[in-house]
């Protein structure tokens, strides 16, 4: 089955019409990009694939498991790094990847090495008695990949990863997402810079008013300009 397979999705909140009949395919293996304006309904699409948001109608099924219905195998194939850093403040950051890959039964003989390695992979092994407060912002982005990244899920939702980030950083975590992308992991990437969908995206989804505007490939886009 495909990474996402979305069919009529709605979510009214109340009075408003955050998505209104949102349908999309994600295959498997594929760096899919989803943009759009403040308000188009690109974090309510998130909060719906990953349980946080219940949907008012349609369905969305992630690697075939309806998201709803089957909770427990669409969370556990999805490592969201999410746009705001909620992450414990008391702790090293290995710690916190550790109680992490335990909370998802990863045993805690194994954890540690687990965390050890996700630190690895996004080049912060060396901050890893550091508390996420004191990582710089850069730092921040990886950790939020390397916490996304502890229970190997197969998609990776990365919620504007380069949002605010400088230049240099945004090359470096286009790099890494890419390697992932190159690992075999599907990834779903929300994002304002359309040049950051350009640059990693294989295909593009324009969300605008809870509706699917376009998709298309990015060349495809420039040529419409
Ligand atoms: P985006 O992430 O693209 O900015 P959102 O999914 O956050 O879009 O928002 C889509 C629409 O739904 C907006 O009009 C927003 O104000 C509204 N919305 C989002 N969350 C809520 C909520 N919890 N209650 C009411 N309205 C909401
Ligand atoms: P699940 O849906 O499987 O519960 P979550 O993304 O909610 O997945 O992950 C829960 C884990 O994330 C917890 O084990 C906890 O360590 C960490 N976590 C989530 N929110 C916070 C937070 N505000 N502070 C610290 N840790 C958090």
């Amino acid at each position: 089955p495909p990474a996402l397979d979305i069919e009529n999705l709605r979510k009214e909140y109340n009075d408003v019409t955050a998505l209104d009949g949102v349908s999309l395919t994600v295959p498997e293996g594929s760096f899919f990009g989803l943009l759009g304006p403040n308000g188009a309904g690109k974090t309510t699409f998130i909060n719906i694939l990953v349980g946080l948001v219940r949907k008012s109608g349609g369905t969305a099924r992630v690697f075939g498991h309806d998201v709803e219905d089957d909770y427990r195998e669409t969370r556990n194939a999805i490592g969201l790094a999410p746009q705001e850093f909620n992450v414990d403040r008391f702790f090293p950051i290995r710690e916190v990847l550790e109680h992490k890959a335990g909370y998802h039964g990863v045993p805690a003989s194994e954890a540690a090495d687990r965390a050890d390695e996700v630190l690895k992979q996004v080049g912060i092994y060396d901050k890893r008695d550091t508390r996420f407060d004191w990582l710089s912002g850069g730092m921040k982005r990886r950790f939020l990949l390397a916490r996304a990244l502890i229970t190997d899920p197969d998609l990776l939702i990365l919620d504007e990863p380069t949002a605010g980030v400088d230049v240099q950083l945004r090359r470096d975590l286009w790099e890494l997402v890419t390697k992932l992308n190159d690992q075999g992991k599907t990834i779903l990437l929300t994002t304002h810079y359309i040049e950051e969908a350009e640059r990693l995206c294989d295909e593009v989804a324009i969300l605008d008013s809870g509706q699917v505007r376009t998709v298309a490939t990015p060349a495809e886009l420039k040529d419409r300009g």
